[in-house]
């Protein structure tokens, strides 16, 4: 969106404008915006580093003409990742980062699904069709395909885990009705961040007050190294964690990664 309303002053921003402000008033409002249709609870995001200049988004945000526009620009504008035309398909994480044997690709990439299309490991065919899946693609089909958030297809954590979709991936605003110490696909847009006393990353959710991931301060670098970023460049992008959750003294939930391996983020 180029555009978001913030609630404390009643007033609308473009992203160039709202990126102009004194840093302390923009992390003030940057937690009162919302979509000037809608409604719908915003974010704002700064200048990326694919040129793409500051703006806003909002999600989930269904029903809303300025969320058409977004969802078509972040999937490049096909559907031929969309996981649910394979409904047979088991999807294995691959915890490597750019490994070579890919299978199923990568949307954004030359010669990936978006291409040519799906292809299968294992032992071919339906219903055993196995689907291998870096993370940062899986997050991409959650953000942009609300059906497979709550779909019955396979997810395999090697060594770890197999669930479905719906048992396994967690939106932010959702952690509370989670078990305690399971493992989890914890996903959603990171509003901003700060460093404890320890050196703690906390990477804090829309739901600022409950949610924040808690990422150790052994494994910042790593983290930031993996996902070649920087804090800065943070703040309103997506992120996907698979850990656990617990809850701290003031009540407020910690997500937990697993492993740095087990994190993806989209900045788009
Ligand atoms: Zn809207």
């Amino acid at each position: 969106m180029d555009s978001a309303r913030c609630t404390v002053n009643n007033t609308d921003y473009t992203g160039v404008g709202f990126a102009a402000l004194p840093e302390a008033e923009r992390a003030d409002y940057r937690r009162h915006l919302v979509c000037v249709m809608c409604g719908t609870k915003a974010y704002f995001r700064k200048e990326a580093s694919s040129g793409q200049g500051p703006c806003f988004g909002a999600r989930p945000h269904a029903n809303c003409v300025l969320a058409t526009v977004e969802s078509a620009r972040g999937m490049g504008g096909n559907n031929e990742e969309n996981a649910l035309h394979n409904p047979g398909t088991r999807i294995v994480l691959d915890e490597a980062q750019g490994a070579a044997e890919i299978v199923n690709g990568d949307p954004g990439e030359p010669g990936g699904a978006g291409a040519g299309g799906r292809r299968f490991t294992g032992d071919g065919g339906r219903p055993n069709a196995v689907s291998r899946k870096r993370l940062g693609p899986l997050l991409k089909t959650l953000i942009y395909e609300p059906a497979f958030r709550t779909s019955t297809v396979y997810v395999e954590i090697p060594g770890r885990d197999t669930r479905p979709a719906r048992d396994l991936f967690v939106n932010f605003s959702d952690v509370s009705q989670c078990q305690p110490h399971t493992l989890y696909g914890f996903w959603g847009v990171i509003y901003d961040t700060g460093y404890g006393n320890d050196g703690t990353l906390w990477v804090n959710t829309g739901e600022w007050e409950d949610v924040s991931v808690a990422i150790d301060p052994t494994d910042v670098a790593p983290f930031l190294t993996r996902h070649k970023t920087t804090v800065a460049n943070l703040d309103g992008a997506h992120i996907l964690v698979f850990g656990t959750t617990f809850k701290a003294g003031s009540g407020k939930q910690i997500i937990k990664p697993s492993s740095v391996q087990l994190t993806a983020l989209n900045e788009d």
